[in-house]
């Protein structure tokens, strides 16, 4: 595949001088406080700009959520706003879709070419007039970011689609629900006050390195607290821990059930707090000791041994209401993961540790004001179209289900087109081949990104974003027991022809709003008969009045909204303070203050949020559900259960394939960052050593693993630190795009092997499923 992106010679001129040097000290230094981008996780950040030039990216103190902490991947900030392969200016397809030919183009053009289309590929005037204005014909995906909001709420309450999909059924989606619904939130970990914690599968020291994580590191290994970590590996997490339990990839629900197991046996949980706030206890111990969860039977499953598990559970109870079943993040492991999420979930209930310090806590959010949009209704827009494939699908959809049912033809409407915002799908939805398919499918592609990655390339018109240090975003609350508000800024003007989201949308509206007006006009029965017999200028003001000006949600500038959700709720000081400093909270001028070298305060301890239910959760009988009767009613389990024929047990010679993150590697958000490409080169293979060694497999030699969708070849890494019926490689490498310098055919890409298998509770993607072979090419 030849990729070759023709810019014009006008964005070809450099914006910048060709190399960067940093001095300090100069007269016109000065600094903005931000927000980090580099992750999810949205640390405080102040950018020391020089001469026009980001120089420097320091941590910001006063936030409580990141506590002066900036990591690897925060730092390298500066390379992805200065990286030369940035796109520059918006670009239209000319060859193929997916040879990467294009030719850059106005901002004008390129929404032209949304409209009406090219000689190439068709707009969306004419693919809404052949589906008679059903908006839902347009789908559209969404990773998390700060913007997303705006994204989504233009093209569900302006566009008017409901075929919307984001990285929720790839990613958090089963362990938030599972939290959700039991406990009434997801909540977030007190590691900084637990004294006991396990961690399954979760690898915080070296996915999300919060402040959190290192105040628990702080303390593991005899200085006052416990860390179990369960996982199948040897992580960076397992080696901070106390203990670490190899448990077989997949199983971590028979753990779980036979932790309960000797709690309810040995009558080892809080009596006082099952009594008070649990809805169905009874039930569950009846199920739980009926079904003879024992730590024997979890052992043959599992593969950790029984004392192990009797141990384990004893010393979780002893250090209970402070003792933490983690919620865990990242991917869906297996089909059963709804119900571990679940029985993690009761775990911490039974020993009391909900709504507790050093247990799950839910913390305060601060409010801000409401930007009201004013969403027509659009009669012929269809209903979203994965309903079904799962018991409960959301407004986030299941990515996969959705992807599959247009490639299988099993929709009641044609989805025709799709807008990508801040997400990769080529590299990140599971069976690549299936997402190249779904992509050719599409009469019209717009991807709207920062880099030209392997979406990109799929696309017929690419919008090119700013950079998170070059943009405002909507403000943020962020809820916890020590909440605040905080503010991403811009840090520096836009490079090249680049815009923030909603800067793009505002354009894209204003071409678009008038031309699928008279679409709406001439399909739509609701609206005929609203408008029939009226003067033009009646008409007119209907159309504005009921929210078909596409152009009027973007009125105000991102600035002016952010500066009206402040005010209206917290008065003109609070702005104030969050546009110089970055963070408020009401008690920031008098809780903050610094206590050491590194150590803050931002609450006064008798001031903060841990406790906040006040023994009602949010949950439908107001108490932690043991028992969900909905589920049964929808054919599935009403408490979590052990489901043999849903395992996916490891064929002898055969692997399974286990995917995850390193901690100075974002994915494929920083595949192309020349910084962090420093400290890790590529991804390899984790392979047994001893496996390994009897495959006549070497450091170094290059294997083939091969799934029943595809096949990479990857570099091995044979390691004792796996176990020998299992393989890993990093999430985030292997690019096609050969627009990426630096990423482009660099390591291999997880999702062309892992299988496209969906869990039945929420329709997300069981990601550690997938069975794979390997040979040495
Ligand atoms: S954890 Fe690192 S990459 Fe993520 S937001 Fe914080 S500093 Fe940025």
């Amino acid at each position: 595949m030849s990729i070759g992106i023709l810019q014009s010679g006008e964005a070809d001129k450099p914006a910048l001088p060709s190399s960067i040097t940093t001095r300090t000290g100069t007269r016109h230094a000065k600094t903005v406080p931000t927000l980090c981008e580099m992750c999810v996780n949205k640390c405080a950040a102040i950018a020391r700009v020089e001469e026009g030039l980001v120089t420097k990216l320091d941590p910001n103190p006063l936030f409580p959520k990141s506590r002066n902490m900036l990591c690897p991947r925060g730092n390298a900030g500066i390379q992805a706003l200065y990286d030369p392969d940035r796109i520059k200016q918006p670009l239209i397809r000319i060859g193929e879709r997916g040879d990467g030919k294009f030719k850059a183009v106005s901002w004008e053009e390129a929404y032209e070419a949304i409209l009406n289309g090219t000689d190439r590929f068709k707009g969306l005037a004419q693919i809404l007039d052949e589906e008679k204005d059903n908006r839902s014909t347009i789908g559209y995906c969404a990773g998390e970011g700060m913007a997303e909001h705006t994204f989504r709420t233009f093209l569900a309450d302006k566009l008017g689609s409901s075929n919307f999909v984001n990285h929720a059924s790839v990613c958090l989606q089963t362990t938030v629900s599972g939290h959700a619904l039991t406990l009434g939130g997801y909540g977030t970990a007190d590691l900084a006050n637990a004294e006991y914690v396990i961690m399954a599968g979760a690898n915080r020291a070296e996915a999300i390195i919060t402040p959190d994580t290192m105040d628990l590191f702080k303390r593991t290994k005899g200085r006052g607290a416990t860390l179990i970590c369960v996982d199948p590996r040897f992580t960076n997490t397992a080696a901070k821990a106390d203990r670490w339990v190899p448990v077989r990839a997949g199983t971590d629900l028979a753990f779980v059930l036979a932790l309960t197991y000797v709690a309810m046996e040995e009558e080892r949980y809080s009596k006082a707090f099952v009594r008070e706030h649990a809805h169905g206890f009874e039930e569950y111990k009846e199920h739980i000791l009926h079904n003879r969860y024992t730590p024997e039977w979890a052992e043959k499953i599992t593969g950790i041994p029984a004392d192990t598990i009797r141990t384990i559970s004893r010393e979780f109870m002893r250090h209970a209401p402070k003792a933490i079943y983690y919620q865990g993040r990242r991917s869906t492991f297996s089909i059963q993961d709804f119900q571990l999420r679940r029985a993690q979930a009761l775990f911490s209930a039974m020993g009391g540790g909900v709504d507790v310090k050093g247990g799950i806590i839910f913390g305060k959010k601060l409010p801000l004001g409401k930007h009201e949009i004013n969403a027509p209704m659009y009669a012929n827009a269809g209903e979203r179209i994965d309903k079904g494939v799962a018991a409960i699908i959301g407004g986030s959809g299941s990515w996969i289900g959705w992807r599959n049912r247009i490639l299988e033809g099993k929709t009641p409407y044609p989805v025709r087109a799709m807008f990508t915002y801040k997400q990769n799908p080529m590299l990140t939805i599971p069976n690549t081949a299936k997402t190249r398919q779904l992509f050719e499918k599409m009469d019209l592609v717009v991807t709207i990104d920062t880099m030209p990655g392997d979406t990109v390339i799929m696309s017929d018109v690419v919008l090119p974003e700013s950079t998170y240090l070059e943009r405002e975003d909507p403000v943020r609350s962020f809820g916890g027991a020590e909440p605040a508000i905080a503010l991403r800024q811009k840090v520096v003007e836009p490079l090249y022809e680049t815009r923030p989201v909603a800067e793009i949308l505002k354009g894209l509206a204003q071409t678009l709003t008038l031309p699928l007006w008279k679409i709406t006009q001439k399909y739509d029965e609701d609206v005929q008969e609203e408008i029939e017999g009226k003067k033009p200028e009646e008409i007119e003001a209907y159309y504005r009045e009921n929210g078909f000006d596409l152009t009027d949600m973007f009125r105000h500038s991102q600035e002016e909204i952010n500066r009206e959700m402040v005010i209206s709720k917290w008065g003109e000081a609070a702005w104030k303070t969050l546009r110089e400093k970055g963070v408020f909270y009401p008690e920031m001028a008098t809780g903050f203050r610094q206590l050491g070298a590194n150590v803050f305060q931002y609450y006064p301890e008798e001031k903060k949020y841990y406790s906040v239910r006040k023994g009602s959760f949010a949950t439908p009988s107001k108490k932690i559900e043991f028992i969900l009767p909905n589920m049964a009613k929808k054919g599935l389990d009403a408490m979590p259960a052990w489901r043999e024929e849903m395992h996916v047990k490891t064929p002898k010679g055969k692997f399974k394939f286990l995917t995850g993150r390193h901690a100075q590697f974002t994915q494929n958000g920083t595949a192309n960052n020349a910084v962090l490409l420093d400290l890790i080169h590529e991804n390899h293979l984790w392979i047994n050593k001893r496996k390994a060694k009897e495959m006549g497999i070497a450091f170094g030699d290059m294997v083939e693993v091969r799934s029943r969708v595809g096949a990479v070849t990857i570099k091995a890494y044979p390691t004792e630190e796996i176990a020998p019926d299992t393989l890993f490689f990093v999430h985030g490498f292997g690019a096609q795009s050969d627009a990426l310098s630096l990423a482009y055919h660099n390591g291999a890409a997880d999702n062309v092997i892992i299988e496209d298998v969906i869990e039945p509770y929420f329709g997300a993607a069981a990601m550690h499923t997938t069975i794979v072979e390997i040979r040495r090419v």
